[in-house]
């Protein structure tokens, strides 16, 4: 009799051709965070299909808590563009004012574990390679939009996600407990994970995975189980508002918002480093001013802070937003500050990292298991993490190898197709083995 990890194989090898299409039709039609809305619309429909039940938009999203959201008339425009591209009205209507995320659940068995995996669907504000050199363009499934393209590998992600719903939805009648797929939008810039944290999503949830292609994990066929050293960061958006006037005949009359702007920069970097483990600041653009013999009254800066632990960072925050406003006072401007994005610190729960480790090894694919993998970035499943572990579940992220044409967020940037096959078997094969484990590892 075949065995679930046989099951898992055939299943993920027979659709290696359907996910390689799914793929490039996503990669042709990229959509920045909260705008996912033909990239959900189609994950609506195809879960639907496979008799997930579907929560969408405010079902799945907390308005209150989505960051760095583009303004109404692009929303507006990118939604009416996802219509003539094929998005069906019913989706759409669900998703008005970018709540583009979906919890999709399938429940086996009364009791048992709730395992949860998160994909990410959103694209890059990049404007994808023309060279004939670059596989998408050769193959004819260069990006569409202009200024948008899947340059981090989420096309992939989503891509995964709905294989892993159609072998789990296979072996339904051998399966115990819920899955629950959670498909984020805006996770560049780390601003969508958030709103589905705080909604509520994943607070009954024991396990759950998240997974990445590339980043350390440059080959296809390489696998890294045990991922720690997720940086909290928080980002911002400052406008300084002062008041002009002639810098020759009434400087006296003016707010300077320039120099309110370029003292907060100095005095932010300023910041003392943590003593308990890594912190960051960055200001990382600076625009201020009008013209030559203008007080400036407008300023405008981003920001970001970073540290090895969520209290790390918290401090970082604190003492950026005390900085700025002190700025603001001493120059007499106003200040508005805007938190575009943020992520958790944290790590991987050993025990689940282990026990993902040895189903990499059974499924016996991969050429190469890596031990400890230390993140040092920032991802935003690290707040689904925090979640999930802070009411006694366990969570985990993996990077998932492939070769990349170029580095993320490059405007080559490709990664190799059949790295797909390899994530569909790892992400099927441990949530299936997780499902069936019981409430304890
Ligand atoms: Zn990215
Ligand atoms: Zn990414």
């Amino acid at each position: 009799m075949q065995t679930m990890m046989e099951a898992i194989k055939a299943a993920a090898k027979e659709m290696q051709g359907e996910m390689v299409s799914c793929r490039r039709d996503i990669h042709k039609h990229p959509e920045p965070g909260w705008t996912e809305f033909r990239t959900a619309s189609l994950v609506a429909e195809r879960l639907s299909a496979l008799g997930y039940e579907l929560k969408i938009g405010e079902e799945a999203i907390d308005r209150q808590t989505m960051m760095g959201v583009p303004s109404q008339e692009k929303l507006a425009e990118e939604m009416e563009r996802a219509a003539k591209e094929g998005a069906k009205k019913e989706w759409l209507a669900q998703m008005t004012g970018g709540l583009t995320g979906i919890v999709a659940t399938k429940k086996f068995s009364e009791g048992g574990p709730v395992v949860a995996l998160r994909f990410d669907m959103d694209s890059n504000d990049v404007r994808e390679s023309e060279s004939p050199d670059h596989f998408p363009t050769q193959e004819g499934f260069r990006s569409l939009h202009d200024q948008a393209m899947h340059a981090c590998g989420h096309d992939g992600h989503t891509t995964v996600g709905l294989a892993v719903a159609k072998i789990l939805a296979a072996l339904q009648d051998k399966l115990k407990g819920t899955i629950k797929l959670v498909f984020q939008p805006a996770e560049e810039g780390v601003r969508g994970a958030k709103a589905m944290v705080e909604n509520g999503d994943v607070d009954d949830v024991n396990y759950m995975l998240g997974a990445h292609f590339g980043f350390q994990m440059k080959h296809t066929g390489t696998i890294a189980c045990n991922v720690t050293g997720f940086l909290a960061t928080s980002k911002y958006d400052i406008h300084f508002v002062g008041k002009p006037a002639h810098a020759g005949a009434a400087p006296e009359q003016g707010k300077n918002a320039l120099l309110a702007a370029a003292c907060a920069s100095l005095n932010l970097h300023a910041i003392p480093r943590h003593s308990q483990g890594a912190s960051r600041i960055n200001v990382g653009k600076l625009i201020a001013g009008s013209g030559r013999n203008v007080i400036a009254d407008k300023a405008f800066m981003v920001i970001e802070t970073r540290g090895a632990s969520s209290e790390i960072n918290a401090f970082m925050e604190q003492e950026a937003l005390r900085v700025i406003k002190a700025a603001a006072a001493m120059y007499d401007v106003e200040v508005q500050v805007e938190k575009t994005g943020g992520a958790a610190g944290g790590s991987n729960s050993p025990e689940l990292a282990a026990f993902l480790e040895a189903r990499a090894k059974e499924l016996n694919i991969f050429k190469q298991v890596a031990g400890h993998c230390d993140f040092g970035a920032s991802e935003d499943f690290s707040y689904f993490m925090e979640r999930v572990q802070s009411h006694g579940g366990k969570a985990a992220y993996m990077m998932i190898g492939a070769d990349l044409a170029a580095g993320h967020h490059d405007s080559s940037f490709d990664f190799d197709e059949t790295a797909l096959g390899y994530a569909a078997n790892m992400l099927a094969y441990s949530a299936a083995s997780l499902l069936l484990q019981g409430e304890k590892l």
